[in-house]
């Protein structure tokens, strides 16, 4: 997902030139405008937080961009990508990272990596219903079908 500030500071192309340049396919994708519910609901493992507030106000202070993307051990790979929450260390020790490109701080890291593949799928119905990607991808290929 490329949240608010990815948006804002016009990262997106970028991003995606990354991510298919880095052998991922992007399987789906679309900009949705999450509300205070959809957004705490989203992160509702981080509930209760002292940053959870804060969140929130974060993720929905302007659109994201969700993405489904797909090549082998993809959430590893992606999370390796986007390089460590805070995007002020990421600069440090992880400077080839999108977050530290595009990030600012430990809140505003201007994307998002599901941290498995449980919440990987959870978080692709969240955002696109409950179809797993390999057989929505096939009845892009093959519509007939
Ligand atoms: P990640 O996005 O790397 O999986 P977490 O799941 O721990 O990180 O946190 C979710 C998001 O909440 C982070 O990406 C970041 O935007 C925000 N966040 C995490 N920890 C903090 C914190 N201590 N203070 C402020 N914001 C935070
Ligand atoms: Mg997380």
């Amino acid at each position: 997902m490329i949240k608010p500030d990815g948006l804002l500071g016009n990262y997106t192309d970028k991003i995606k030139t990354i991510i298919l340049e880095s052998g991922f396919g992007i399987i789906k994708e679309r900009m949705v405008q999450l509300d205070d519910e959809k957004a705490a609901l989203f992160y509702a493992e981080h509930s209760g937080k002292s940053f959870f507030q804060s969140l929130v106000k974060y993720m929905t202070s302007g659109p994201v961009y969700v993405m489904v993307l797909e090549k082998p051990d993809a959430v590893s790979r992606w999370r390796a990508l986007i390089g460590p929450t805070d995007a002020r260390k990421a600069k440090v020790s992880h400077p080839s990272s999108i977050r530290a490109m595009c990030g600012s701080d430990l809140e505003r890291n201007c994307v998002h990596g599901s941290d498995s593949p449980q919440s990987a799928a959870r978080e692709i119905s969240f955002f696109f219903g409950d179809i797993s990607p390999a057989v929505d991808r096939q009845s892009i290929c093959h519509p007939s079908l």
